[in-house]
This record gives C-alpha cells, structure tokens and sequence, in this order.
C-alpha cells in the first residue's frame, strides 16, 4: 500500500538547512497499523508528511496506492491526497467560525461532493458526535474536538488515515477514548492506520511498532514477518 524507497529529505537551506530523512526506505500493507515511535526532532512528523504527500522529497521514490508521488505536479498530488489519505493532528486544526457539521462538510464540498452535508452528518453520528453538530470548535471539548477532526479524514473515504500524535494533547482518560476510536474505524474500514506518538501504550497497540533516530529507521519491530509475507 505504502513503499519508500531510499527517501532523501533536507529542509531549510543555508545555515538553518536539516538533512532530516537519510536513506529512509519502508513498506507498509494495505490494512496494518503502523506507529511511529522516537526522539524530539528525529523526523517522524516529517516523514508522516511524506506518507501524505505534504512534503516533496529530494531523491528516492514515494509509492501509495499504486502511484508513484514523487513524480506527480502539486495539483494532482493535492487530488490524489483528497481520494486516498485522511490527515489528523495533534492540535485538531479545525476552523474555528464554523460548526462541527461545516469543518466536516465544507471541505468535501469544495472537493465537489453533492452529498457533502448528508455524509458529513452521518460520519460525525459515527464518531458519538450527532448531538455535537451546530457546536463550534470553540463550544467543543478537546477529545470531541479531535473526533470532529478525524470525521473531517474519515469524510472523502480514504484508504490511509495519518495521525501526528493525534492524542498529545489530551488527558490519559479522553487519549484513549480516542485511540479506541482510531483502532475501531481502521478495523471496521480496513484502513491503513499511520501514526506517530509518544505513547509508548498506543505505539504499542499499533500491529507494527517503527522507531526514527536522526532521520534514520532504527527498529522495525515487524521487519522480519513482512519480509516473510511478501
Ligand atoms: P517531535 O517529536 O518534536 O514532533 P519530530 O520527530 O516530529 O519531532 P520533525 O518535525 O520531523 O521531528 O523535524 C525533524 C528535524 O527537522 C528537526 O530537527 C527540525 O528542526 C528540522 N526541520 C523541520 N522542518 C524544518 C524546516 N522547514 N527547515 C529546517 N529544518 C526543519
Ligand atoms: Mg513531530
């Protein structure tokens, strides 16, 4: 479903200039769940904006879903991102002057959904929030917050859901709430689910568990099945 090939990634330029992915290749099966573990700084946000084709990368090859993203313009990058892979984040990025229902809907209409209102009440009923729907973001608690968020990746139906410590800025109690439902919805859709966390208990849970160091994979703790299963 997903497959690096010797990623190559600096940032910046001049003094301020990262080589911050060195040499990363990786595969990752349709319907697995990845949790991506490491140091501050280490790359792993980066390399999830990689996965989500948010970031171009300076050499190797991207493959999602068949088609090879580091060969695309940004205009069919930005398609390809909208059908295939919904984004969460730890910080929600939700707008703030519109209700649950328009975060969820607005997008999907812009994307040329007719039924952008319908299924975006049908998708935050599945998230536990059709009694949430006229709220504003601001009129949200953070874990209804982030469910609004994730109805928001989970609208267009993607086949990859990426999260950024999607439960970092939570309470113990409300982040599990919300692992649960990211692990309910991968199971029920057949995602494929890539996060990245400090939760060494989510990481955990995850069916593969990938540590970055310094731009670099470390561990893959489920190598050697997949070298097997392929
Ligand atoms: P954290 O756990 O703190 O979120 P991370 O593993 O997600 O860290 P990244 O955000 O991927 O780390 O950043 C990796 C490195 O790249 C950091 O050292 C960062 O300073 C550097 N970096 C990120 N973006 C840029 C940029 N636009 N220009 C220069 N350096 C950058
Ligand atoms: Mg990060």
């Amino acid at each position: 479903m997903i497959a690096l090939d010797h990623i190559e990634l600096t940032l910046g330029s001049g003094a301020s200039s990262v080589h911050v992915l060195k040499g990363v290749s990786l595969n990752i099966n349709a319907s697995q769940s990845v949790g991506i573990v490491g140091p501050s700084g280490s790359g792993k946000s980066t390399l999830l904006m990689v996965l989500a084709g948010l970031e171009q990368v300076d050499s190797g090859s991207v493959e999602i879903a068949g088609e090879r993203l580091e060969r695309m313009n940004e205009d069919a990058t930005a398609a390809f991102r909208g059908r295939n892979i919904g984004i969460v984040f730890q910080s929600f990025h939700l707008i703030p002057n519109m209700t649950a229902l328009e975060n969820v809907a607005v997008p999907l209409e812009l994307a040329g959904n007719p039924d952008a209102f319908a299924i975006a009440e049908r998708v935050l009923a599945a998230v536990g929030l059709a009694d949430r729907v006229t709220h504003y973001p601001g009129e949200l608690s953070g874990g209804e917050q982030q469910r609004v968020a994730i109805a928001r990746a989970l609208a267009p139906s993607p086949k990859i859901l990426i999260a950024d410590e999607p439960t970092g800025n939570l309470d113990t109690a409300t982040g599990k709430q919300i692992a649960d439902l990211l692990f309910e919805k991968q199971r029920e859709l057949g995602l494929t689910l890539v996060l990245v966390t400090h939760d060494a208990a989510l990481a955990g849970r995850c069916d593969r568990e990938i540590r970055v160091r310094s731009g670099k994979i470390e561990k893959d703790a489920d190598a050697p099945e997949l070298a097997k299963s392929a």
